[in-house]
């Protein structure tokens, strides 16, 4: 029976020069793996030791990215490792195998969410009229799925993210402050449903999972076991449940040590 170990990526194994964290003198630092360049730039990093760890992980456990970002920004992440046979990206709306995302699950999803919540045009478009231009540098929408600001983060009145989080639970959307980033997502476009897709096709009895967000928290609920970093929003929020360890380690540190606890789990807790 096989481990299905369902991550984060973006803060929780990968991380960017800004999310370091860093705090040991330069000479005793941990040697850096650059996982993914963005126009001919490094962006993402793990440190070597996690890269040795992730690759121990790829033989003996199903490794399943789980991210929030879009199929393009995924696809120019290069982890080490054996390639995943599954990746969740989109927050869960797109489910690849082998790269390739599954038509149908897709369209299970966009089912669900024209069901369920407001539909993104209405998110959007309070989104261009409240939002300041002095404070936000981007608007996007991703996959047609939800939306997201880049802002600058020392201009982002603290007031304005709350008040959009309390009108977007009642349109049934989830409000996200990451970094410099802040993500609006229809609550019924989780992690956790995904991953409970790739927990049936592979027959795996143990999941495992990682995150560092609010939009993590269904899927570390969702696992047997979790770990989460000590930073983030669900650290800042003192977040926990039964089953999740919340971890003093920071920053890409925080990264290794989660791919630590992965591997120690699949080789003592898996079923025989
Ligand atoms: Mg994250």
């Amino acid at each position: 029976m096989p481990v299905l170990v369902a991550s984060d990526l973006d803060r929780t194994l990968i991380y960017s020069a800004a999310a370091l964290a860093l705090t040991m003198p330069d000479a005793r630092a941990p040697r850096l793996l650059c996982v993914e360049v963005h126009e001919s730039r490094p962006l993402s990093y793990m440190t070597e030791t996690a890269a040795q760890l992730l690759t121990d992980l790829g033989d003996a456990a199903v490794f399943v990215p789980t991210t929030t970002r879009t199929r393009k920004q995924y696809e120019r992440i290069n982890l080490p490792g054996p390639a995943p046979r599954y990746a969740i990206c989109a927050n869960g709306g797109h489910l690849l195998v082998d790269g390739v995302s599954d038509p149908d699950w897709n369209a299970r999803v966009m089912a669900r969410l024209a069901e369920q919540c407001a539909p993104l045009e209405e998110i959007r478009d309070h989104l261009m009229a409240s939002a300041d231009p002095l404070w936000v540098r981007k608007h996007r929408i991703a996959e047609d799925l939800f939306a997201y600001l880049v802002v600058e983060r020392e201009l982002l009145p603290e007031e304005w993210v709350k008040e959009l989080a309390v009108w977007a639970e009642n349109r049934g959307w989830t409000v996200s402050l990451q970094g410099r980033k802040i993500y609006a997502v229809p609550k019924p476009l989780t992690k956790s449903a995904a991953m409970h897709e790739v927990a049936r096709r592979t027959g795996a009895d143990l999941t495992l999972a990682a995150g560092d967000s609010l939009l993590d928290a269904d899927l570390l609920l969702a696992a047997d076991k979790g770990w989460r970093p000590g930073h983030g929003e669900l650290a800042d929020a003192d977040w926990t449940a039964p089953a999740i360890s919340a971890l003093p380690e920071r920053g890409v540190l925080a990264g290794e040590r989660i791919l630590r606890e992965f591997l120690r789990a699949t080789r003592t807790d898996a079923p025989l």
